[in-house]
């Protein structure tokens, strides 16, 4: 092992349990520049946040989003990029280059083209050319086919909101496929993957995009079709994630939870939103949807949603970092109770407030003042601050 493991670094696993957990094929290391992202059953819940460029005037902007990304305290452990224009140098080798943790990427993003569709070698040399680089793992969207779009059609109010399921459904039509050209490729995708030990992630095209929609014909259909492209990579040897919901309401998740722990594969929910209704304050929708199924021992990735999640603007760098904080909220909040000697921090966080009398205090997820003494009681309740009657 070459890389850190949070959860060797923070005592919460040996590397003898770290490796025996990685023997199994419910769980994933997925490689990173300087720490190594352990997923799956038996770790810690991770956070993977999401950038990319648009406009190439952009660059620069989501540059720097980048690098406070990998230098804040609480850094999400996978960043992925969502670019859709050729830039000279791709932000995804950035990426590689700078991001000390895992880096996630959609091939078929940077090799759509609106006139011709997507090119198969292209596209097959855009994944050895990512694999080659140092890229962790690529996202593709097998499932991206005729009939479950005519099903979704037919029952929905909108079919899908998936981008690059999206592009892969035009393609179908542009060069009149009969097969998706991930289902096509998929063997050869895999054998590149494997070659140099990088993981495949089975994304989703019909996923819900409203909580009515949740465990509909088209959701369920595909979520099957998904376990079976989940089915055929384990077979390959190849490390595989599979992604979900999307829009799903708190009463349809035990159901659900119950269907993805039968695929039994480390599942990355986008979300999931718990409500349809929280538009400006999606991050907040999304903790409380993704810390649900993260109790329940399904999702092992969240994440980040910024507030700008349904406003049409894009992220500043203050909603990516408070969608980042969200996550990792939500995050920690399922850690700590799945994981009771990780609940270190928590516990300072009392003491400090016990030793000082005073709840207002500076340490937690997001700053680390430890050691730091502070003023008994405070403003809020003046002289009836319990804390300060020595009862
Ligand atoms: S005054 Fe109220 S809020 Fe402030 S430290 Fe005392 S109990 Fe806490």
């Amino acid at each position: 092992m070459k890389n850190l493991i949070q959860e060797i670094q923070e005592g919460i696993l040996t590397e003898n349990q770290v490796n025996r957990l990685l023997d199994r094929n419910n769980t994933v290391l997925l490689k990173g520049r300087n720490r190594d992202i352990a997923i799956g059953t038996g770790f810690l819940i991770k956070v993977c946040t999401n950038i990319g460029v648009s406009d190439p005037n952009e660059l620069q902007f989501e540059l720097n989003k980048l690098r406070l990304l990998n230098n804040v305290k609480f850094a999400p452990d996978i960043v992925m990029d969502h670019t859709i224009v050729n830039l000279k140098k791709p932000l995804w080798e950035t990426m590689v280059d700078e991001f000390s943790g895992a880096v996630g990427t959609l091939p078929h993003y940077l090799t759509y083209n609106p006139q011709k569709g997507i090119d198969e070698v292209e596209l097959l040399e855009m994944v050895s050319k990512m694999a080659e680089y140092g890229v962790s793992f690529i996202t593709i969207h097998p499932t991206a086919n005729r009939n479950l779009l005519s099903i979704a059609k037919r029952e929905r109010v909108l079919p899908t909101t998936a981008r690059g399921g999206s592009i892969v459904l035009k393609d179908l039509e542009i060069n009149r496929r009969k097969e998706n050209v991930f289902e096509k490729n998929y063997l050869a995708i895999l054998k590149i993957l494997k070659s140099h030990d990088m993981a495949v992630s089975i994304g989703t095209t019909f996923r819900p995009s409203n909580v009515f929609e949740a465990m509909d014909m088209a959701h369920l259909e595909e979520t099957k079709l998904q376990a079976e492209f989940v089915r055929v990579a384990k077979e390959n040897g190849v490390n595989v994630l599979m992604e979900g919901v999307g829009h799903i309401r708190l009463n349809d998740m035990e159901k659900y939870a119950g269907i993805i722990k039968r695929i039994d594969v480390p599942f990355m929910p986008l979300g999931p939103m718990p409500t349809d209704a929280s538009v400006g304050f999606d991050h907040v929708a999304s903790a409380i949807g993704a810390s649900h199924l993260g109790y329940m021992g399904v999702a092992k990735i969240f994440h980040s949603i910024t507030r700008e999640e349904h406003t049409g603007n894009v992220p500043s760098v203050d909603s990516i970092i408070e969608g980042l904080k969200s996550a990792r909220i939500a995050a920690h909040t399922v850690n700590i109770s799945l994981f009771p000697n990780y609940a270190t921090m928590d516990k300072q966080v009392a003491l400090t407030r016990a030793h000082n009398k005073t709840c207002v205090i500076n340490q937690g997820l997001f700053a680390d003042n430890i050691g730091e003494s502070y003023n008994a009681g405070c403003n809020r309740c003046k002289h009836e601050c319990p804390l300060m009657l020595n009862l």
